[in-house]
């Protein structure tokens, strides 16, 4: 459905309205499990950001539109792409596989 459209349209733009974004509400990480705040503007903190494959990461600045996160109107092709990375991480990140966190440090 999404397939041929120009994917680099005003990716520019969008990495610099993304960047200049604020915390203006409650937001979390939407990696599982992850509660860091972060600016509405963006899908996730920086370390679950960074897991993700960069060709879902691609496809996240391909269909996000700037503003979607003040008007609540993220476009389908936005929605399809978040849902795909909730099933990629459930498939390669599944929290029983996670190591506990205390035994880390
Ligand atoms: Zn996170």
């Amino acid at each position: 459905m999404s397939a041929g459209g120009p994917i680099d349209d005003g990716i520019g733009r969008k990495v610099a309205h993304v960047l200049r974004g604020r915390q203006t509400r409650d937001h979390a990480c939407h990696w599982p499990g992850c509660k860091r705040q972060v600016p509405p503007a963006l899908w996730g903190c920086a370390k679950h950001w960074r897991l993700l494959p960069p060709e879902l990461r691609r496809r996240v600045w391909a269909t996000y539109r700037p503003g979607q996160e003040s008007d609540g109107r993220p476009s389908r092709d936005y929605l399809e792409v978040a849902r795909a990375i909730q099933e990629w991480i459930a498939a390669n990140h599944p929290p029983a596989a996670a190591p506990a966190q205390g035994a880390l440090f």
